[in-house]
């Protein structure tokens, strides 16, 4: 039973979703409604039970409410997924989706997420107007660009608690992973005057980044015995465990990957070795900033400028610097204040109600 699992947290509707035709096998799990209709992405994956796959929505989606609630969006926590390997998905699964979502009659706006593509997202559309993320709407990019932005500025202030630096110039920053957010952040921080060292699988990207921005390049494995002042793990979710956080060198971790803790002790042995950790969902809410605002803009039938929308990014600086603090303060390890700050903004926003 749904109520009874270990990661149930008074989630407000948990859809559990058949399509016989198409095959479909989906979940949707709206986690908190309170400060406004809920955005988060379409996983799909090739989980190896139902269970694996509700336990991962019911994660993501209480994630989203929080990362939500940190940016200051008028936006609640869901995400879905589908239950099927990647490359199986078909459009009349898409579809059966799409349905599924539209019967919640906007409570859930779905965007892309891993396993999906853009062109997935206009499959999904023809069956319902709540799908958000799409390069044609609103600023007309994609999301990577504005979260690299956000998580410059939170690395921005981990320097400066951490660091005692004001610029990330001649600081040193090793990342993992040169995609759609590490490709422009690296390219931001080298603009600052930072060094870079970067890893990714894909060999064609690092090279692309030694070529244009002087990158040292180093082997996947080897990312995590850099020398460096701080770490940007912008790859893959659960990379900061117990196996490599003894290996880190580094005084900062602050980068944009989701769920960068892979285990409970990750956290407090970075806290232990005097590593400050930025948490992952303050710092990386640029793409979701940018899609609440899209989905406003569309509501409203007005388009949103770029300038609007970075200052809304900026703002990521000053929050996690406050959240530091607030760290500080209360005696707590920043993904433990983390979860304190948004679950009482939340709260905050229930009393509004309740007034
Ligand atoms: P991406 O797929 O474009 O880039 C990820 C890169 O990491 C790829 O180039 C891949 O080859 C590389 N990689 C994978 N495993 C690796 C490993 N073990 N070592 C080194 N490199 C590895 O993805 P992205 O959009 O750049 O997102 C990066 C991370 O940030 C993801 O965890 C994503 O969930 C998260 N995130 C992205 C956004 C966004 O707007 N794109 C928003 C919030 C969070």
């Amino acid at each position: 039973m749904v109520f009874e699992h270990p990661h149930f947290d008074d989630h407000e509707r948990v859809v559990f979703v058949r399509d016989a035709d198409s095959g479909l096998r989906a979940i949707i799990a709206v986690h908190n409604t309170v400060l406004g209709p809920t955005i988060g992405g379409c996983r799909v994956r090739a989980y190896a039970s139902g269970d694996e796959a509700l336990t991962d929505v019911l994660k993501l989606s209480r994630g989203m409410t929080y990362k939500a609630a940190m940016a200051d969006l008028p936006f609640g926590g869901a995400k879905s997924v589908i239950i099927c390997d990647p490359k199986k998905k078909t459009r009349e699964m898409l579809l059966a989706m799409g349905r599924a979502i539209n019967q919640l009659g906007g409570l859930y706006t779905t965007a892309e997420d891993m396993g999906m593509e853009e062109d997935d997202l206009r499959t999904m559309r023809r069956a319902t107007p709540h799908v958000t993320g799409l390069p044609e709407d609103g600023l007309g990019t994609s999301p990577g660009p504005l979260t690299a932005l956000g998580v410059y500025h939170g690395l921005r202030a981990a320097a400066r608690h951490r660091l005692g630096k004001n610029s990330l110039a001649d600081v040193h920053v090793a990342v993992q992973g040169a995609g759609h957010v590490g490709g422009p952040l690296i390219e931001q921080l080298v603009r600052d005057g930072a060094r870079i060292t970067v890893a990714d699988m894909d060999r064609a990207l690092v090279e692309k980044m030694q070529q244009a921005f002087g990158a040292e390049v180093v082997e996947p494995d080897a990312i995590y015995d850099v020398q460096a002042d701080i770490f940007a793990p912008c790859a893959i979710g659960g990379t900061l465990n117990a196996r490599t956080v003894p290996r880190l060198k580094t005084k900062v971790v602050a980068g944009s990957a989701n769920n960068q803790l892979g285990d409970d002790e990750a956290g407090r042995l970075m806290h232990d070795k005097g590593i400050l950790y930025a948490p992952d969902y303050v710092i990386n809410a640029g793409g979701l900033i940018k899609v609440s605002l899209d989905v406003m803009a569309l509501r409203h039938g007005r388009t949103l400028g770029r300038d609007a929308v970075e200052a809304k990014v900026v703002r990521i600086e000053d929050r996690t610097a406050e959240l530091f603090s607030l760290a500080e303060k209360r005696g707590l390890r920043p993904e433990d204040a983390a979860d304190e700050m948004a679950r009482e903004r939340v709260a905050r926003g229930k009393e509004a109600w309740a007034a």
